[in-house]
């Protein structure tokens, strides 16, 4: 067992209490080698992301989205990936929240941006017909940066219209700054943008921001096609969701649809999208590329 000194004890206990908090899984926490571990991910994430952005270690993987109508693929969404030399693939469910924390994440998304209109553009030289792709907004990217000034110019440079990039901001974003973030929401949508609603149901969900914030789309979290919720009664609160979502003018998908029977409620229940493992996973570049070679247009 290692000896601390007074002060270092302190910040050791603090950091396994913040580490404590973070996890929500227990209410006792030891300083021990999982907190370390943790605590030195954070810290070569927070001081090497600009490094990993220079030398494309952040890479935007495309998971297709597919229209219940034609059961075809209709849009992409980016998700990010951090591929590290030494580290192997870094999952955004380590780094975004680290990313949040020290404010940096406008970085990564706009990177994200940019491969994505990179590739938009590259569709476009082909003479293809290219489908739209959605990318993700932290609520921090209103704060620390002028997200669409800043989205703005990535579009122009590749010369690109709004209309091929869809935005996805959470709902529990929305609900945290309603003011703050409707101003700049308003500005995209002026502008041309598609805004998504994205994780709708998983927690946070009230209907009263669809009346407040223009919404185009509304993607419903996969956790609504889990358990516990399809035990209940098959799809009691889906489809009570979609009675009153109905009722308002957005498109909606189901996403983290893994299965044949989810995919077939969700086509049958007026659903406009499906996105999930069903169809396909989150891709590589290299990947997408081919796909959308085979599928001939896009
Ligand atoms: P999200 O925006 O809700 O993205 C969907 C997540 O669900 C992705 O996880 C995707 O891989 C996963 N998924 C898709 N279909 C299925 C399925 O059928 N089953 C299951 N179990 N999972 C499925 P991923 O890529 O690990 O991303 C996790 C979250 O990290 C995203 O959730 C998003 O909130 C955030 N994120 C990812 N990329 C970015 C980014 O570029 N910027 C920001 N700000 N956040 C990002
Ligand atoms: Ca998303
Ligand atoms: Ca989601």
């Amino acid at each position: 067992q290692e000896l601390y000194d007074g002060a270092e004890a302190l910040d050791k206990a603090r950091w396994a209490l913040t580490y404590m908090e973070r996890q929500g899984t227990e209410f006792i926490q030891v300083y021990n080698r999982e907190v370390e571990t943790f605590y030195q991910t954070r810290e070569y994430i927070r001081s090497h992301l600009k490094e990993a952005i220079r030398n494309g270690w952040i890479q935007a993987y495309l998971q297709p989205q597919i229209r219940n109508i034609t059961g075809e693929i209709c849009s992409f969404e980016a998700l990010a990936r951090w591929i590290d030399p030494e580290r192997g693939i870094i999952s955004p469910g380590e780094f975004i929240p680290i990313l949040e924390e020290s404010r940096q994440i406008y970085l990564l998304d706009l990177e994200i941006v940019r491969q994505a209109a990179a590739l938009l553009r590259k569709g476009l030289d082909k003479g293809r017909e290219i489908p739209g792709i959605s990318v993700n907004l932290s609520r921090i990217d209103f704060q620390a940066c002028d997200i669409f000034e800043e989205i703005e110019a990535i579009r122009k440079e590749y010369r690109l219209g709004p209309e091929h990039l869809y935005l996805e901001i959470t709902e529990s974003a929305l609900a945290a700054h309603p003011v703050q973030m409707k101003a700049v929401l308003n500005r995209f949508r002026a502008a041309g943008y598609e805004i998504w609603l994205d994780d709708f149901g998983s927690g946070y969900s009230s209907m009263s921001v669809l009346a407040r914030v223009p919404i185009d789309i509304i993607k419903l979290d996969r956790s609504l096609f889990q358990n516990p919720y399809r035990d209940i009664d098959n799809f009691l609160i889906v489809d009570g969701l979609l009675d009153i979502l109905h009722h308002f003018p957005v498109q909606i998908v189901a996403e983290g649809v893994e299965d044949e029977t989810v995919a077939e409620h969700m086509r049958q229940h007026g659903c406009d999208m499906i996105q999930g493992f069903y169809y396909y996973r989150p891709m590589p570049m290299d990947e997408f590329q081919r796909l959308i070679a085979e599928q001939g247009e896009c």
